[in-house]
């Protein structure tokens, strides 16, 4: 839709021609959401999408994904990496997150990793990812500084996380130790193209042997349990019972007794599937 309060369009194209940043502007990226409903307090956009980020670049520790990398570019991911780095059986979790989004081909190719971290939905499919994986994502702050935080410290609530007014998200970093972990993910959605409802992510760290086990859309924050060994049926029961019952999201997507009721259902099946 058109934004019709906007009057200008800021292109940085180095870092610090980003700021100033006012409380009328808005950090654009893939907008797919920006411009998805009326946005009557803007009158600036400032489209980082310029700034010359790669959008994946690998190390042996890990991989920095640019938020300004596309879902599409991510998602493929699933493909590429089993030759790339075979080493990497996480591989499958970035097109399965990345299809746990509902999005056509179109949007999944403008979308970006940053735009949906930052608008931080219980159904954030790449909150859902970065949980699983151990994520930090790092921002960059008005005053020339930056900051690390891990992804369940970014994230508050609802629509909510820790960025302050000014800040740009630059980048999430996935460490190699949970990229070389064997993976199972599941996902619930009450309509089979709906936006999900439940997603939990399982993981076997190959390192330590610890097994994770993350909680997204299910919860309006992440929720992530680990487990020094393979945990049991009784032992997964009781860390989900810790989730508050205010923890829960509540929307049309689903009511908070159906999500808890799942979300143990879920992790049940992922716990047999990866012991
Ligand atoms: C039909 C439809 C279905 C959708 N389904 C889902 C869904 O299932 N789950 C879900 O999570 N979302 C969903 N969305 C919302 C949105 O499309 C996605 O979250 C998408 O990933 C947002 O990325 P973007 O790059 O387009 O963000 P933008 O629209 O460009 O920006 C989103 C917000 O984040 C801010 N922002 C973006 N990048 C940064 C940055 N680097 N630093 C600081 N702030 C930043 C923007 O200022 C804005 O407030 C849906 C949208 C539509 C229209």
């Amino acid at each position: 839709m058109d934004l019709n309060t906007v009057e200008a369009v800021h292109i940085p194209t180095r870092r610090d021609e980003v700021w100033p940043v006012g409380p009328s502007d808005a950090i654009l990226a893939g907008g797919t959401w920006l411009f998805s409903e009326p946005q009557p307090q803007v009158s600036r956009l400032i489209d980082i999408t310029r700034l010359g980020w790669p959008p994946i670049t690998f190390s042996d520790d890990g991989m920095e994904i640019a938020a300004t990398c596309s879902l599409a570019e991510i998602g493929s991911l699933t493909n590429t990496l089993p030759s790339d780095r075979p080493d990497w059986p996480a591989a499958p979790l970035f097109g399965q997150c990345c299809a746990a989004l509902l999005a056509s081909f179109k949007i999944l190719g403008s979308a970006t990793v940053g735009g949906n971290i930052c608008l931080s939905f219980p159904a954030g499919a790449m909150i859902s990812l970065a949980s699983a994986l151990d994520g930090t994502v790092t921002v960059w702050s008005a005053d020339g500084s930056d900051y690390v935080v891990p992804i369940g410290e970014f994230v508050t609530g609802a629509g909510s996380n820790v960025l302050r007014s000014g800040d740009v998200l630059r980048s999430l970093w996935l460490p190699a130790h949970a990229l070389r972990s064997p993976t199972a993910f599941r996902k619930l959605a009450p309509s089979p193209l709906g936006r999900s409802g439940v997603v939990v992510v399982g993981r076997r760290d190959e390192d330590d042997g610890q097994f994770v086990l993350s909680v997204t859309a299910a919860t309006v924050r992440p929720h992530v349990f680990r487990f020094p060994l393979p945990p049991t049926a009784g032992e997964i029961r009781t860390a989900l019972a810790a989730i508050a019952e205010t923890e829960f999201t509540r929307d049309a997507h689903g009511d908070p007794d159906w999500r808890r009721a799942v979300t143990l259902t879920l992790a049940e099946q992922i716990r047999r599937e990866l012991t």
